[in-house]
């Protein structure tokens, strides 16, 4: 079965990575920019120029498109944020990226709720969707102040994910008619509890958040998507979950 990761840091894999992705049945993946503690602008604008170019197409030959996501994830914000905001804006308008991502609370600063204020903004503004980090503490507390300042940037949400969602954030997320992205990794959502809760994570977008930096696993979906067939749940569903879902709201 086809399989779309919606959420990695692919760049960050070797190749033989890729092809093991690809074998594995990924065909169609998503690419965050993130640079950890970049402190200029234009170090943020060499990583998307470096993500649509060089790694889009170091990727593509592994057989699985590519769709990139541009934005300041909130461990890399520079201090001249205002510089960087406008080289997202470039890649947008430009069609190089597909999307804003990934962006976010993670201390649940002022500062960050800022720079997070501005770029779903520019999601409205480009009609694009936008892949939000939830942080591993005060998760809760993070989607509420998420949904507040997408309200005040008028984000539709349809186009607002709200990413590494698992049981005790997707109700929200949920009720307030927001996408919910669920990253597989552990102490976060396994298998299991997927397959458990399958009512609340159907209309989810599956993705594995691999990073070389980060416990992540690069198969994480198609483990999971094995796991659904060994279960039991219906191809139809595990085709929407682990698929479809993502084409339609990142509209490829
Ligand atoms: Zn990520």
């Amino acid at each position: 079965m086809d399989v779309f990761d919606s959420h990695t840091h692919a760049n960050t894999m070797q190749n033989s990575v890729l092809e093991l992705m690809n074998v594995a049945g990924v065909t169609e993946l998503a690419v965050c920019s993130f640079v950890p503690l970049a402190k200029n602008p234009e170090t943020l604008r060499d990583h998307f120029e470096e993500l649509c170019t060089f790694q889009k197409e170091r990727i593509e030959k592994y057989g699985m498109e590519v769709h990139v996501f541009v934005g300041i994830h909130p461990l890399c914000i520079p201090e001249n944020w205002k510089k960087a905001i406008e080289f997202v804006e470039e890649f947008l308008a430009e069609d190089m990226a597909t999307g804003i991502g990934e962006v976010g609370l993670h201390f649940l600063n002022e500062g960050e709720e800022e720079v997070l204020l501005h770029q779903l903004k520019l999601a409205k503004e480009y009609s694009v969707p936008v892949i939000v980090h939830t942080p591993p503490v005060n998760r809760i507390d993070a989607v509420e102040r998420t949904l507040k300042i997408a309200e005040k940037a008028k984000v539709n949400f349809d186009n607002l994910v709200i990413d590494h969602t698992s049981i005790d954030t997707i109700g929200i997320v949920k009720e307030n008619n927001a996408i919910a992205g669920v990253s597989i990794k552990p102490g976060l959502v396994t298998p299991e509890t997927i397959v458990e809760n399958l009512d609340d994570f159907e209309d989810c977008l599956l993705n594995s958040d691999c990073a070389n930096v980060t416990d992540t696993d690069p198969l994480a979906v198609p483990k999971t998507v094995r796991y659904m067939m060994r279960e039991g749940i219906e191809k139809k569903t595990i085709k929407k979950m682990c698929f479809n879902n993502a084409k339609k709201v990142y509209k490829v």
